[in-house]
């Protein structure tokens, strides 16, 4: 079965479709749900740090984009939130 999320390039080889072009339902059919971007940041840090956890907690890369997200929520927001005095779970992570 051809994977859903590729096309045929110019030249021939398969490139990842624009994913702005998909549509949220094709986007989703093909198992990439709609998600907040700091859940997907600490995804992918698990990923670079083998599924562990604790070795993301650590990481010393801090020139790195994802650090301050590594943890699976916006520092940014969390910020902002207890400014205006919002409770626990009132703290999104888009
Ligand atoms: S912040 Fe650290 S764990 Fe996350 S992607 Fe960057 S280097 Fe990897």
């Amino acid at each position: 079965m051809p994977n859903p999320l590729l096309e045929l390039g110019t030249g021939g080889h398969a490139i990842g479709k624009n994913p702005l072009a998909m549509g949220v339902d094709a986007l989703a059919a093909a198992g990439h749900a709609r998600q907040g971007l700091a859940k997907v940041m600490r995804k992918k840090c698990l990923d670079c740090c083998g599924f562990q956890a604790a070795e993301v907690r650590k990481c010393v890369a801090t020139d790195c984009p994802l650090w301050p997200y590594r943890m699976g929520v916006s520092p940014f927001l969390s910020a902002d939130a207890k400014a205006r005095g919002a409770g626990p779970g009132e703290v999104g992570d888009a």
